[in-house]
Formats: C-alpha cells, structure tokens, sequence
C-alpha cells in the first residue's frame, strides 16, 4: 500500500521566514501549524519537508547548519508535539551561485519530490504540496498545490478539506 503526504516548505509555512534561517534557536513556529500537522498525520499522511536552502550556494552558511535546524525542527515537533516527521529534504543550489548551477532538486524542479516518493513509497497523485511561494508550486501534474500567504496561519483554509476532513 502506497502512502500519501502533505509535501511542505518549511520557512513561511510551517516555521516564520526569518530569511536564511541558521539558528535553531530562531526557530519558530507558524501559531497553529503544529496542531494542524498532527491533524494531517492522524488523517494518514506523511510529512515531508521539501525546503530550498540557497543560502548554502551562496555562502551564507554551510549543508551541516542547514541539517542542524532540520533536526531541531524536527526534534521540536517531537518533544513539543509528539509530532513525527517522515522525510526532510533541502536543495543546497541556486541557478547563480556556487559550485552546481544546475540541479533537479530547487524547486520548482520536482528532485526532492520524487526522491522522497520513492525513499518512502508515496503515491504523489494522493498527495498535495504546501508552500508560500509561486516557487512552491512543484512542476508535477498529480500533485496538487495549495499556496497560502507568507507567515499565515492556513489550519483554517478551506482548501484543505478535501484532505483532512
Ligand atoms: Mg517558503
Ligand atoms: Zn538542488
């Protein structure tokens, strides 16, 4: 049995958009998102983070920082929440900086979607993606997009219906 997933970004949707995050201690979370996380997973979705983390292409700070504030972020949803997350996937590229210009992972491309898909056996067509930006919107045609507002508290969209009611 294959799964489905709630495919989300991470700064803007499910934590504040401090802008290239590199502190876990600036973690902070989008007030009631980690309710609404716990809803999706008692509904039968796994939660994959699927996040572009230029700041390593140019230089900001290095894939061991980035790591570091996936981990806190996921131990915080454990600890705090008794939240599991199933998968955690970055790109550390940007089309202008660094060594690899090009890559399938930066989204829109859809790498990180379908390298999870396969790592944890989801059904993309059963599944929805999650993001703040036009840049969210992952180019796979089964996989539906729900793109809110920077920041928002989106428990309440209706959009989300028809998966988590
Ligand atoms: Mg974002
Ligand atoms: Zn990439």
């Amino acid at each position: 049995m294959w799964n489905k997933a709630f495919f989300l970004d991470r700064d803007g949707t499910i934590i504040m958009d401090k802008g290239y995050l590199d502190n876990p201690d600036d973690i902070e979370f989008i007030e009631g998102i980690p309710d609404l996380l716990k809803k999706i997973k008692e509904k039968g979705y796994l939660i994959v983070i699927v996040s572009n983390q230029s700041g390593v292409a140019r230089g900001y700070f290095d894939e061991n920082t980035v790591r570091t504030v996936n981990w806190a972020l996921a131990e915080k949803l454990k600890a705090e929440f008794d939240i599991a997350i199933d998968g955690i996937y970055y790109c550390p590229h940007h089309p202008e900086y660094g060594e690899q210009k090009q890559c399938n992972c930066r989204k829109p491309k859809p790498g990180m979607v379908l390298k999870a898909a396969d790592e944890l056996k989801i059904d993309i067509s059963r599944s929805v993606m999650v993001g703040d930006k036009e840049s969210d919107h992952i180019d796979l045609k089964e996989l539906d997009f729900i793109k809110i507002v920077k920041d928002e508290n989106w428990a309440q969209d209706s959009r989300l219906k028809k998966y988590i009611i």
